[in-house]
């Protein structure tokens, strides 16, 4: 296991200063993302998730509506190794001097002296109960984004571990080809070219993948060639943005076939800004929830 482990961290760095080196603008926020997704990796290993049983009917309603298998609120957290996620999230943001660290240090102050009940933490951010999670920020007098980010980001191994153990109930045979998760019903947050030339997409919540057409817009279902169009540019021809004129949002897409490193879709993620920063220059929208936005 520890060897596993110290194979994945280890290949986040190499990825992160390979990213560096083509682009030095980011070596500040990958810098930081790297030692956040190196902590998730360790906790990972450490997660435990009661797998959560379905009945034959409602998995078979579910597919056949088209449903995703699990509300957000159904799913399960490892509240013990997520906490302690939690206090090391804390202390990478304290040390890495960004706008979320004064923030940090009053949520790290706030865990010292027991202040946190991370049941009701956990269980308003996944019941996506917004007066609640807010109520919680303002008894810590914290800044509710920095709280919600140190939140989601120390929960993100258990839900990658739940949907993982969630994804045995989904049909193998017929494929989902919807643009909202199977697991969760989230949007994507990445979209990639695999080796067979086939089109996946990623969840932005629990980070589940699952395969669809390689014409498709995820966020409104079209499929009409004419209305779908990319943005690229030829210095960077493993990436594209997809775009679509009917709903007018976008994505990113990571050809992964033309990278010959490792390829880490968190990293990709933060490590393409600039294609959202020119897609929303272009009167693009992202389909990504703006809470679960870089
Ligand atoms: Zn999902
Ligand atoms: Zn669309």
């Amino acid at each position: 296991m520890t060897e596993i482990l110290n194979d994945t961290s280890d290949k986040i760095k190499k990825t992160a200063n390979a990213i560096k080196k083509l682009r030095p603008s980011y070596s500040k926020i990958l810098d930081f993302y790297e030692k956040i997704f190196t902590a998730q990796e360790k906790s990972a290993a450490k997660t435990e998730i009661e797998p959560t049983e379905l009945s034959d009917d409602i998995v078979s309603i579910k597919a056949k509506e088209k449903f995703p298998l699990f509300s957000l609120s159904e799913f399960s957290v490892d509240v013990n190794s997520s906490r302690k996620l939690f206090k090391k999230i804390c202390k990478i943001i304290i040390k890495s001097d960004n706008h979320m660290s004064s923030a940090a240090e009053t949520i790290f102050a706030a865990n010292e002296n027991k202040k946190i009940d991370f049941n009701e933490l956990y269980a308003a951010l996944l019941h996506d109960d917004d007066t609640s999670f807010g109520k919680i920020a303002a008894k810590l007098k914290t800044d509710r984004d920095a709280l919600a980010f140190i939140t989601y980001n120390s929960i993100k191994p258990s839900l990658s571990m739940f949907a993982k153990s969630a994804s045995k109930y989904l049909d193998k045979d017929n494929t989902w080809e919807k643009g909202y998760c199977p697991v969760c019903g989230n949007a994507p947050v990445i979209s990639t070219f695999e080796s067979d030339g086939k089109r996946f997409l990623t969840c932005c919540f629990c980070w589940h993948k699952w395969t669809v057409a390689r014409l498709f817009c995820p966020f409104c279902e079209n499929r009409e060639a004419g209305a779908l169009h990319y943005l690229f540019s030829e210095d960077e021809k493993e990436y594209r943005i997809d775009v679509c004129d009917r709903c007018n949002k976008y994505i990113k897409n990571v050809d992964t076939r033309i990278i010959s490193r490792f390829v880490y879709l968190p990293l990709e993620q933060i490590a393409t800004l600039h294609l959202d920063i020119m897609a929303k220059e272009k009167g693009f929208k992202s389909g990504v929830p703006l809470e679960l936005q870089v």
